[in-house]
This record gives structure tokens, sequence and C-alpha cells, in this order.
């Protein structure tokens, strides 16, 4: 007996149906099973030799499936089917060491492998780039390594990225395809850059090992920039920041970059950042990735509020405290949550967005597309624009709380307003997450003037809402400091990402 030709030597793909098929076939008519028992072993073999893992995982889960079911069978049947399924686990065993790819290194797929390897999280265009190929190329070597099961595709929002499966290293490795790797960046830093990117500004520090700043720096940033110009620039921006510490040990650096909205640490990418669009289209962008290449520096990359939720437990109230969050007010609204001592991520990185908890009903329209969000009440911007509304004339936070300062009316409502409802959001995390603290960021006229009638009436109308709506013990067991919020401070936060990174 033997299997047939077209599937001793077809496609993979077509190994794996005639698996299937003859599994069905032994399922449906156990008795006198013996051909297909036989062609059954011819492919297991065929697929052993080629490192065929699919046909042979289809073989393994087919034979215990039916092993499993069939114990009123003939011993002799059974005895067969154990048989087979030994040689597929041991073929299975032996795979990942015999994996036959024979990547050419100079060849797409090669290069394709490395890449994922060096940089997890590229997306088809970024692929392409490094590879030098068009995305259609890219598509069919992917779908090679694929069925190779040496990288895997996963989606992040709208975006399908890829990454190499441990499969995937492990040929690396072993072929030699990675014997050119960067080698491994330093265990620990002595210095951490931080850098914010705003849409159209920067701001660095430089910092020692505990986060202390020993130059701060900022620089506009020309309009209309790709995320790869914006890489370079930041990137140079970094090595200016640098000079300004002549006695510094630059090649010990770490990089930490904050940029607003959702960004994936892990793959070093910017899932969505609104606040860019549409000047500056940093969404999808591998900007760690990027940084790293043009600067030679192991690049790690936050968003602003999980940013600050590092320097406070690394160095600053949170050091000691295993639970606690931190909120940031100003453009937009977010938090950052720590728990058990680490920046709780959620699946997707997307935790904290306490900004987009609904506080009013119907409430103002939000960027995010919902109805009175938290942000489109107490963000800077909402302030505003809540202050005109009331026929103020005025065009900055400060503006407003100036006059709220002079006990304005309209003033002093919309500060009030946008004090309880935070409150409010509060509340809700609280009850959600029994923080021991949360640490408030926010403008210095809003949070960090005591004494002044607006920091005062905004703070004790976030107290009032949160204890209104909050669970007696979760509220009053949880301490509110405010701090004002600037620039180098969430400079010194990116740092302090990078500097925990490489302890
Ligand atoms: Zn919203």
């Amino acid at each position: 007996m033997s299997a047939p030709s077209d599937s001793r030597h077809g496609q993979a793909g077509d190994r794996r149906a005639e698996v299937e098929r003859l599994i069905k076939v032994l399922e449906d008519s156990p008795d006198g099973a013996d051909r297909q028992l036989n062609t059954l072993g011819m492919l297991i073999t065929d697929a052993s030799l080629d490192a065929d893992e699919i046909a042979l995982a289809e073989a393994h889960d087919g034979l215990q499936w039916l092993y499993r079911n069939h114990e009123q069978q003939a011993p002799e049947f059974r005895g067969r089917l154990q048989g087979l399924l030994d040689v597929t686990q041991w073929a299975l065993r032996r795979l990942p060491s015999r994996l036959q790819l024979a990547l050419v290194p100079s060849g797409h797929a090669a290069r394709f492998l490395v890449a994922v390897i060096q940089r997890p999280g590229l997306s088809n265009q970024e692929i392409a780039a490094r590879i030098e190929a068009d995305e259609t190329e890219v598509s069919r070597v992917g779908r090679r390594l694929l069925a190779a099961g040496v990288v895997m595709r996963r989606k992040e929002w709208r975006h399908n990225i890829w990454d190499a499966t441990p499969r995937g290293r492990q040929y690396a490795e072993s072929s030699g395809l990675l014997t050119k790797a960067a080698p491994a960046p330093p265990t620990t830093a002595a210095l951490g850059v931080g850098v914010v990117v705003l849409p159209h500004r920067l701001v660095g520090v430089v910092t020692d090992r505990r986060a202390r700043v020993m130059t701060c720096l900022e620089q506009e940033l020309p309009p209309l920039l790709d995320s790869m110009t914006t890489a370079t620039e930041v990137a140079d921006f970094v090595n200016h920041l640098l000079k300004g510490v002549p006695d510094a040990d630059a090649e010990a650096s770490v990089i930490g970059v904050q940029v607003g909205g959702h960004v994936i640490p892990e793959s070093g990418r910017v899932v969505f950042a609104p606040n860019h669009e549409p000047e500056v289209p940093l969404t999808g962008a591998s900007l760690a990735g990027m940084i790293e290449d043009a600067t030679d520096l192991p690049t790690v990359i936050e968003n602003d509020a999980n940013a600050l939720a590092q320097y406070e437990r690394s160095f600053g109230d949170g050091r000691d405290t295993e639970c606690f969050a931190t909120v940031i007010l100003g453009e937009g609204i977010g938090s950052g949550l720590i728990a058990h001592g680490r920046i709780s991520h959620g699946a997707r990185s997307a935790a904290g967005e306490i900004g987009h908890v609904v506080v009013e009903q119907p409430g103002r329209a939000c960027q995010c597309g919902n109805k009175g969000c938290l942000e489109t009440v107490a963000s800077a911007p909402a302030i505003i624009g809540i202050a005109q509304e009331s026929g103020l004339s005025v065009s900055d936070l400060d503006a407003v709380l100036t006059l709220a300062n002079e006990k304005d009316g309209a003033a002093t409502a919309a500060v009030e307003r946008a004090g309880r409802a935070l409150g409010r959001a509060l509340s809700m995390l609280l009850n959600l997450t029994n923080p021991e603290k949360v640490i408030l960021y926010g403008p210095q006229g809003l949070v960090g003037s005591p004494g002044t009638h607006a920091s005062d009436l905004f703070l004790d109308s976030v107290r009032d809402a949160r204890d209104q709506y909050t669970f007696p013990t979760t509220g009053t067991d949880c301490e509110l400091i405010a701090k004002p919020l600037s620039g180098e401070v969430e400079a010194r936060a990116a740092a302090a990402v990078a500097l925990a990174r490489h302890q």
C-alpha cells in the first residue's frame, strides 16, 4: 500500500486535508479500515520528513479523538491507532530541530523573519520598507512563514502586525540568521533620556538613574511631519540633549518616549494618537523602533498617565505603595493604574481611559464620538469651552481661572462643574480598583495653587463628588494628592519608564 502520489508530493495544505479526510473515513467505518490506516501512516511519515507541522498536528488531534471515541472497537484497531499516535507525537517532538525551512539569508523570507524577531509588532508596510520589497511580496512571504509556524499575525486595533513564534526564534538562532543581530542593551542604564512628543513640540530631559533632572530642553516641531521624520527629529533632539551633559556616558543612556493616546510598550507602537491627527499621523507607527534605529539606544514608549504612574512608583509618592492611580488632566484626561507594584496595561494596553467615562447626560460631544465623557467637562479645553458657552470672552485656561479667582459666577461654575465631574469619575475608579492613593496631575492654577479660590473650589468639588458617589470604605481609605503638571515633569516621567526597564 502506498499513499496517493498527489498527497505525497502535493502542497502541505493538501496533505492536511487528506489527513482530515482519512480520519473522517476511519470515524465513520472503523471496521475494515486497514487500507486507510496504512495510508495515514504513509502521510505521517511524509509529514515528518517535510517537517509539516500542520499535517502532523491534524493527524495527532484526529488520532487522539478516534482513540478516545472507539473504546468498543477491537483491541487490534485501537492498538494500531496507538502506534500511529506514538509516531506522530515523536515526529512533533522532533520538529523544532528538524525544521527544514532552508531560508536563504539574503532572501525576503529570512529578512522578514529576522525583522520581526528584532522588532516585534511590525506592520506589512514596515516590513516592506525593511526588506525592500512591495507589500504584495510581504503578504506572499508572510503566508509562507505562517504555514511554517515561524511567525504569527495579530490584530492591534486596525492594524495587522507580525511577531516571531518561539519556533521562529529558535530556527533563526540555530540556522545562523541572527548572527548579525545587535548586541543586547546594557542591563543597567547610567542616564535616562525622557522625551514628550506633543503635536508641534518636543520636551526632553536627561536624568541620572534616580530620575533627577540634569538638563531640560524644548523644541518646536516643523508642521506636517510624517512618523519617520518625527522619529528622526526625536533622535536629533536626544543627541542635542545628551550634549548638554558633557561628562555623561551617552552610550549607557536609555530613552523613554511619551505620547498621549493608546500606545503599546511591548511593540513600541502608537495604536491611536487622536491629538496628533491629522497634522502628525503617528497612529500605527512603530515609533520606539524607529527612534531606536536612529539613535542606537534602547527606547521604550509609554502614554502620559502610565509614565507618571511609573515615575511615582519608582521615585515618588508611590514608592511604598502597591496599588495606586495617577490621573492626568490637561488637553485630555487619562489615568495610570499601578496594581501589585506594576503598571496595569489591560489586554491591549488601553486600560485607564478615565477621560471617556460618561459623567453627564445628555452631555457635550466628545472627540471619541460619545457624549458626556469626563473630558468634555473637566479637560482644559472643556473648561474654556463651557466658560465661553456661558458668555465669557476667554481663550485660555488661565483667563478662566483668573476670573474664577475674582469670584466671577460663570467662571466659578465652570470650575466647580469640572471638579464635580472628575470626582464622580474618580468614584468609579475607586470602587473598581480600590487604590491606596490617587495622584492627580493638572494645571498649576487648577490643582496646585492652595489658597486661591479656583484651586480650592476645584479640589473641594472633586472631593465632595467623590465622597458622594464612592462606596463608603473605598473613598475614605484613599488619599488624594494633587500636583502641578509641566512638560519637564512629563519628560522626567518618560525617563523613569526607560530607567525602570534597565535598572
Ligand atoms: Zn469620549
